[in-house]
C-alpha cells in the first residue's frame, strides 16, 4: 500500500471531517496489477466547495462536474464528489451530473468493471461490479449494459482499445459485441479526447497485438485522417514495437506511405506546436538520413532529447541501424552546436563586403560556413574563416558605364 502513501493525508482530512473518501480509477486497478500507477484520483462524498474549504491548495478544474485539484506536497490529487449521471443525449456530456453519497453509484457511472474499484483508507476494496475478477482475468467489460455505456458516451470504445493495447488484456464478448455494433458513434466525439486515448494506444506494451484486433482496425477506420487512408490501417499490424509517443506513430506512418504527408494529419488532429515541431524534425532526419547526409549534420539538426526517438524510427524503417550510443558520440564530436557558436558574426560580413547592401546573402553565408564547420570543412577559425568567405565570394566589382 505504500504507493498510496502520498494520498493518505488528503483521504485522513476528509473522514475526519466528516465525509467519505476513496481512492478510486486507474491507479486503483494498476495497484492490483502489481504494475507502476499513475496519479491517484479520490472520490468523496463532500462537495467542491467542501473540499476547497478543507484544504489550502485547491486548483478548481471543474467544480460543474465536482472536480478540484488538490495540491499537497507537490503532488497533485483529482479530488471528485461522488456522482451520478443523467442520460447523455449529444454523445458527449451528460444532461446533468448529481452528487450522491454512495460511492456504489459512483461506482456505476464509470466504463469499465477494472475501473470501478473503490479503496478505503482501511485497505478495504469496494468492487460491486466484479472489477477483481475481470483483472485475473485480462478482461474489459463495460460496467452495466454495454450497448447503452457507448451510447451515452462513445470514447469509451476507444478507451476499451486503449486498454488492451496497454494492459493485453481482451475485450469480453458482450462489451466486443456492443463495441462493434456502435462504431460510427466515435464521430461525435471531440478531437481532443480521442487524441488523448490514441496517443496512450500508440504507447501500449501490447500495441502489436491490439493493431491486429478486428476492434481495433474497424474503430480506426472511423477516426480522423485514417478514414481517408485505411489501407495504412492494414498495413500498421506490421508494427512490432509500441511508440514513444502518438507524433512518432504519425511520423512512421509518413515514412511508409508516400501520399501520407504531416501536414494531412496535422489538419486533422489538434497537435500541441511541440508535438508538430517535433514531427517535422523527426521526419527531417529521417529524410536527411535516407539521403546519406553526414551524420554530424543530422545530429547538429536534431536536439538531442529526440535521438532515442529517431533511433526508434530508423530501425522500424529498414534503415541501417542508428544507436543511441552513435548519436551521442557524434553530438560530442561537434564543433558548434548552433549558428551562434561560428567563429563570424554577420556584422563581420558587413564589414568584409562594405559594398554589398544587407540583405539574404548575409544569412545564405552564415549558413554556407555552418554546414561546412558542422561537416569538418572548414575549422571554426575567425581568420579561416573570413579567409574562406572573402575567396569563395570575390567582392563583387562596380560596372563601369562607358
Ligand atoms: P490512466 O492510468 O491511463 O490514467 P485511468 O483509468 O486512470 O487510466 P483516466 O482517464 O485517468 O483513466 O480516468 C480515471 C477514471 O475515471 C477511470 O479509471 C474511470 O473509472 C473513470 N473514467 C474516465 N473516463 C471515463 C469515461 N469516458 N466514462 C466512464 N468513466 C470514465
Ligand atoms: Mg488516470
Amino acid at each position: 500500500m505504500d504507493v498510496f502513501k502520498p494520498a493518505e493525508p488528503i483521504l485522513t482530512r476528509l473522514i475526519e471531517a466528516g465525509y467519505q473518501a476513496y481512492i478510486v480509477g486507474g491507479s486503483v486497478r494498476d495497484y492490483l496489477l502489481n504494475t507502476p500507477i499513475n496519479d491517484i484520483d479520490i472520490a468523496t462524498s463532500a462537495k467542491p466547495e467542501q473540499v476547497i474549504a478543507l484544504f489550502p491548495q485547491v486548483i478548481p478544474v471543474g467544480i460543474e462536474h465536482g472536480t478540484v485539484i488538490v495540491r499537497d506536497h507537490h503532488t497533485s490529487f483529482e479530488v471528485t464528489t461522488l456522482r451520478e449521471e443523467t442520460t447523455y443525449s449529444d454523445h458527449r456530456h451528460p444532461d446533468a451530473v448529481h452528487f450522491v453519497t454512495d460511492v456504489v453509484k459512483d461506482l456505476a457511472r464509470r466504463d469499465f468493471t477494472m475501473n470501478a474499484i473503490a479503496l478505503t483508507e482501511s485497505g478495504e476494496l469496494i468492487d460491486p461490479f466484479g472489477g477483481q475478477d475481470c483483472i485475473i482475468n485480462k478482461q474489459i467489460q463495460a460496467v452495466g449494459n454495454a450497448e447503452a455505456r457507448f451510447n451515452e458516451d462513445p470514447l469509451r470504445m476507444l478507451r476499451a482499445i486503449r486498454f488492451s493495447s496497454q494492459l493485453g488484456f481482451t475485450i469480453e464478448q458482450k462489451t466486443k459485441h456492443a463495441l462493434l455494433s456502435n462504431l460510427p458513434l466515435i464521430r461525435e466525439v471531440s478531437i481532443e479526447r480521442i487524441q488523448v486515448e490514441l496517443e496512450k494506444f500508440f504507447q501500449g506494451t501490447y500495441l502489436t497485438e491490439a493493431l491486429t484486433l478486428t476492434e481495433t482496425k474497424q474503430l480506426l477506420v472511423h477516426l480522423p485522417f485514417f478514414k481517408e487512408k485505411s489501407v495504412m490501417i492494414e498495413a500498421l499490424t506490421n508494427v512490432t514495437m509500441s511508440f514513444y509517443r502518438l507524433i512518432d506513430a504519425f511520423v512512421y506512418m509518413c515514412l511508409n506511405h508516400d501520399d501520407v504527408t504531416l501536414t494531412a494529419i496535422y489538419k486533422s488532429y489538434r497537435l500541441s506546436n511541440v508535438q508538430k515541431r517535433e514531427g517535422r524534425l523527426l521526419l527531417e532526419a529521417i529524410e536527411r538520413y535516407q539521403q546519406k547526409e553526414p551524420l554530424a549534420l543530422i545530429v547538429y539538426h536534431l536536439p538531442s532529447h529526440l535521438y532515442e526517438r529517431f533511433s526508434d524510427l530508423v530501425a522500424r524503417s529498414g534503415l541501417d541501424a542508428l544507436s543511441l550510443v552513435a548519436l551521442k558520440q557524434a553530438h560530442q564530436a561537434l564543433p558548434i552546436h548552433s549558428k551562434q557558436d561560428i567563429a563570424l558574426k554577420g556584422n563581420d560580413l558587413i564589414q568584409l563586403f562594405p559594398e554589398r547592401k544587407r540583405g539574404k546573402w548575409i544569412g545564405e553565408m552564415l549558413d554556407q560556413l555552418e554546414t561546412n564547420i558542422v561537416t569538418g570543412n572548414l575549422p571554426n577559425q575567425r581568420e579561416q574563416l573570413k579567409e574562406w568567405v572573402t575567396w569563395s565570394y570575390p567582392i563583387e566589382k562596380k560596372s563601369f558605364n562607358y
